[in-house]
């Protein structure tokens, strides 16, 4: 193997490990609920503060992006994060 090939390699496996999160921005959540209603996990809840949020289950976001393109106040980003990490 090269080593133009195995760089390849190595950044598909780091790539493989990188998945998505949607996280809000509250500053610009007006409680809408779009997110709520289309998040095909129904893994966005409002908070006790009336914003919504991503939570934690057994079913994990991978970012399906279906939150942050229906949020009309951009107010969700998709953070990468490490498959193997504990966010
Ligand atoms: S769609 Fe956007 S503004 Fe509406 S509740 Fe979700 S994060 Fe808030
Ligand atoms: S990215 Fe998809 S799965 Fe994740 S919270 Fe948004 S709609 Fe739900």
């Amino acid at each position: 193997m090269n080593s133009a090939s195995k760089n390849l390699q190595e950044k598909f496996k780091e790539l493989s490990n990188i998945t998505y999160t949607a996280v809000t921005d509250f500053s610009k959540c007006i409680s809408c609920g779009t997110c709520v209603k289309y998040c095909p996990l129904k893994i966005r809840v409002f908070n006790s503060e009336g914003k919504a949020i991503t939570i934690k289950t057994s079913k994990s976001c991978g970012g399906c992006s279906v939150c942050f393109k229906r949020c009309r106040q951009n107010a969700i980003s998709l953070l990468p994060i490490n498959r193997k990490s504990k966010i």
